[in-house]
């Protein structure tokens, strides 16, 4: 364990270490697992009590929903990410992390009280639904291709649509729900579960940390009263931009946690493991593809911190998450896939947690944003930025 930095940030990053090493580790082999591999409510649920009684459950969230800032958050994540349960220990998971960081930033008092309070509390999970199947052409990389409606009929909001990979969104208390009415993108803020919103099914994905998986889920004449609207009617994707960069990095400062750890495991394998007469790291090959790892874990934690100071300027930051999420994102997963490397038939195998941060990586290059689709940003920016410049 490295000694904690000095600050408030430290004292708590240190605490929440302690626990993820100490009690949440242990757990990793716990059979209670869903269908997808994820770990069950009830099993969240047990390490949630845990965390409560250490005093790292919701660790980034102060008093009266006070915030760290992003720069403090990313110490704090990132130890959370230790284990692939540490973040659904401490409540420091997506999607509740960044639905949380959503409602402290703009819900309404009642809004808060009823909705987020239980959430830093930890008494239930919630689901952000954006995404819809391909198969209907609706929103994936290009979030206005929106199907899903929300019209106003006799005092209340009315929707309806089909809604995909909603993280979370089986066995959820809270859920955020975007469509489309007449003047554009709404969020909508709802109980859960409630009869009009279905789960159709919930696909085995590559990946197996987030409670619930990713669900298909039908909306079916949703009805949701004027008050539950966050913001104004078409201002949804001016509000789903508030949470957009915090959480597209707090995703970077959990996995970076998460190939810290492989790290430690490859390079415990490394020194004791012995080839052809000598221990593995002696091989320059297995030595070099450590010593890159430690390059690109620096990198991407210098990365976070440089975006994380950004958004403590009150920027929102669009640009420099895409370049952040982008960069740790392929770093991470250049380290993952090393760790398996180093690891031979171990690495692929699940007696160490090596394959499975592999796989949530791979996931992790797809969700908030495909590395393509920010690349893609990037360059329309550049190019609005030249032809800027040159008039
Ligand atoms: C594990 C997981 C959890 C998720 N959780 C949630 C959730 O909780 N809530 C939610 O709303 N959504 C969630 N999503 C959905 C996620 O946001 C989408 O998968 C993502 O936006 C991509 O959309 P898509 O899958 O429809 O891919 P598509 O839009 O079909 O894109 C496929 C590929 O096309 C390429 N591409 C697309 N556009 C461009 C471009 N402009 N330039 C170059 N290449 C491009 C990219 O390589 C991309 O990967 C989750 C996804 C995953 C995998």
């Amino acid at each position: 364990m490295n000694p904690a930095p000095p600050g408030r940030a430290g004292e708590i990053a240190a605490k929440v270490e302690a626990f993820v090493r100490n009690v949440v580790i242990p757990y990793e082999k716990d059979p209670r697992r869903d269908h997808h591999g994820a770990p069950t409510d009830e099993l969240v649920a047990e390490l949630k009590d845990l965390a409560r009684h250490a005093g790292v459950l919701t660790p980034h969230i102060l008093g009266e929903h006070g915030h760290l800032t992003q720069r403090e958050t990313a110490l704090v994540l990132q130890k959370t990410g230790l284990s692939p349960l540490g973040p659904a220990a401490c409540n420091t998971a997506a999607p509740d992390e960044g639905n949380m960081y959503l409602l402290g930033k703009i819900g309404t008092d009642p809004i808060k009280q009823r909705f987020l309070t239980p959430l830093v509390e930890g008494r239930c999970r919630s689901a952000f639904f954006m995404s819809e199947p391909a198969v209907d052409g609706g929103a994936g990389s290009d979030p206005s291709m929106m199907k899903t409606t929300a019209v106003f009929e006799d005092g209340a909001w009315v929707i309806h649509g089909r809604k995909a990979f909603i993280t979370g969104a089986q066995g959820a208390g809270v859920g955020i729900v975007m469509a489309k009415s007449d003047d554009g993108a709404c969020l909508f803020i709802v109980d859960l579960p409630n009869a009009a919103i279905q789960i159709e099914r919930i696909p085995n994905t590559i990946d197996s940390s987030m409670p619930g998986g990713h669900a298909v889920v039908r909306i079916d004449g949703l009805r949701v009263p004027s008050e539950q609207m966050l913001g104004k009617s078409g201002e949804g994707f001016q509000y789903a931009q508030i949470r957009l960069s915090p959480a597209r990095l707090s995703h970077c400062m959990r996995w970076l946690g998460a190939c810290l750890r492989a790290q430690e495991i490859a390079v415990a394998y490394a020194n004791r493991r012995e080839a052809f007469g000598k221990v593995l790291i002696e091989h320059e090959a297995v030595g070099f593809m450590l010593a890159e790892n430690m390059i690109d874990l620096k990198q991407a934690e210098l990365m976070i911190e440089w975006c994380a100071d950004i958004i403590d300027t009150g920027s929102l930051a669009t640009t420099e998450s895409s370049m952040a999420k982008v960069a740790v994102s392929e770093a991470l997963m250049r380290v993952a896939d090393r760790c398996v490397q180093v690891m031979g038939g171990t690495g692929v195998s699940d007696d160490t947690i090596v394959e499975q941060v592999f796989r949530e990586i791979r996931a992790f290059r797809i969700y908030d944003g495909p590395t393509e689709v920010h690349k893609w940003s990037l360059a329309k920016k550049i190019k609005r930025d030249w032809r800027a410049s040159t008039q």
